[in-house]
C-alpha cells in the first residue's frame, strides 16, 4: 500500500531525495523520504506519522559522520540542521541540535567562555557532537555537558548528564540501546578573556590545518584502539595511503581518512574501508571498529 504524505507535513516531507549532498564524504543513495523538521513541534509531528504508518527513522544533522550505502534509506531521514538557536546565561549555555558545532564555539571564545576551543573546527551539528562524544586530544562533549533535552517514543524529557551515558567516541545515543533524539544540549563553560580563548581557537585550527587532509571525506574512518597505536599508525604501517577503490582514495596525509573525489559511489566507499580493515588484520592481527556511523 501507497504511503501517502500527510497534507499537514507536505512542507516538511518530500519522498525520493539523494542523501549524497546533505553528507561531507557524498555518499548515499536516495531516501524514501526525507522530512526537514524547523521546531520540536514540527519533529513531533513527524514522529508521530512515523509510529503511525510503522516507519523506520534515522536522524541526519550534518553528515561529517556517517556513510550511507548506495541503496538509500528505506524509510524516513530526519535531517535536523534546521533546528537552531540558543540562550546563553552567564556561564551556561542551552543549544538546538541543529546548531553548527564550531560555530557556537567561536562565538563563545569571542564572548569570553572558555571550554569549547576543541571544537572549533570540528564539523557538523551540536545534536551529532552529541550522540558521538565528538572531541579531541584537547577535550570532548563529556566535558563540557550538564544535559540534554531528548524527544523519546514517550514524550521529550531532560537527561541528566549520567543518562548520556558518553564514552570514547559514543554515547548511549548512538549505540542503539536508547531510542531517542536530541533536540537541545546544555553546556557549562568558563569565564575568561576572550582575547586567550581566540589566541588557543587560532592555534588549534592552525594545528588541524597542517595535519588534516584536504576533500570530501567523514573525518576518522576508524577509532584508536583502546590499547596500542593508533588507528592511523596502523593503517599507515599496513600500507594503506593511496589504497583507492574507484573514486575514492586513502589520504596520503593521514592514513585513516578516506577522501572521495567522486559523489554517490558510496560502494567505492565501504570497499576501501574494507580493505584497510583487513590490512591492519592481516598486518597486526587487530581488528579496528569503525568511527563513522555505517548506514546498510
Ligand atoms: C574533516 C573532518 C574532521 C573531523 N574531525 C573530527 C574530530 O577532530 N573529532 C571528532 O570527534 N570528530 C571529527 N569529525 C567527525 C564529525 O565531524 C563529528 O563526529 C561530528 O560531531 C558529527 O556531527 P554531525 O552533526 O555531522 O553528525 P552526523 O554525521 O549527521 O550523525 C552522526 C550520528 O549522530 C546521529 N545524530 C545526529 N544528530 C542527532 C540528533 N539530533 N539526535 C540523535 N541522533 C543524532 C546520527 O544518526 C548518526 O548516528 C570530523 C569530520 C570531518 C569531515
Amino acid at each position: 500500500m501507497k504511503i501517502s504524505i500527510p497534507p499537514s507535513l507536505a512542507p516538511l516531507v518530500t519522498e525520493n531525495q539523494s542523501i549524497w549532498p546533505l553528507t561531507s564524504i557524498r555518499v548515499g543513495g536516495v531516501s524514501h523520504w526525507l522530512a526537514k523538521p524547523a521546531t520540536i513541534s514540527d519533529l513531533s509531528v513527524i514522529i508521530a506519522w512515523t509510529q503511525r504508518q510503522s516507519l523506520p527513522y534515522v536522524v541526519l544533522g550534518g553528515g561529517t559522520n556517517v556513510v550511507f550505502s548506495d541503496q538509500g534509506y528505506d524509510g524516513v531521514v530526519i535531517y535536523t540542521r534546521e533546528l537552531t538557536g540558543h540562550h546563553i546565561h552567564e556561564d551556561q549555555v542551552v543549544a538546538s541540535a541543529g546548531e553548527s558545532l564550531a560555530g557556537l564555539a567561536m562565538k563563545f571564545n569571542r564572548l569570553g567562555l572558555s571550554g569549547m576551543e576543541w571544537a572549533c573546527g570540528i564539523p557538523g551539528t551540536v545534536g551529532g557532537a552529541l550522540v558521538m562524544n565528538a572531541g579531541t586530544h584537547d577535550g570532548d562533549m563529556a566535558s563540557v555537558v550538564e544535559g540534554a533535552r531528548v524527544m523519546t517514543p514517550s514524550g521529550v524529557q531532560h537527561w541528566p548528564v549520567e543518562r548520556l551515558e558518553f564514552g570514547y567516541r559514543t554515547s548511549g545515543l548512538r549505540t542503539g540501546r536508547k531510542e531517542a533524539i536530541a533536540l537541545e544540549v546544555d553546556f557549562r563553560l568558563h569565564h575568561d578573556d576572550p582575547a586567550r580563548c581566540i589566541e588557543r581557537e587560532r592555534s588549534i585550527l592552525e594545528a588541524r590545518q597542517k595535519t588534516q587532509p584536504q576533500g570530501a571525506s567523514c573525518g576518522c574512518i576508524f577509532k584508536n584502539p583502546e590499547n596500542g597505536p593508533p588507528a592511523g599508525m596502523l593503517l599507515d604501517q599496513a600500507g594503506c595511503k593511496g589504497l583507492r577503490v574507484g573514486a575514492a582514495t586513502v589520504s596520503s596525509v593521514h592514513a585513516n581518512f578516506v577522501i572521495n573525489e567522486g559523489q554517490d559511489n558510496a560502494s567505492d566507499v565501504l570497499a576501501l574501508i574494507q580493505q584497510m580493515k583487513d590490512r591492519v588484520i592481516e598486518a597486526r592481527s587487530i581488528s579496528l571498529n569503525p568511527e563513522v556511523v555505517i548506514v546498510e
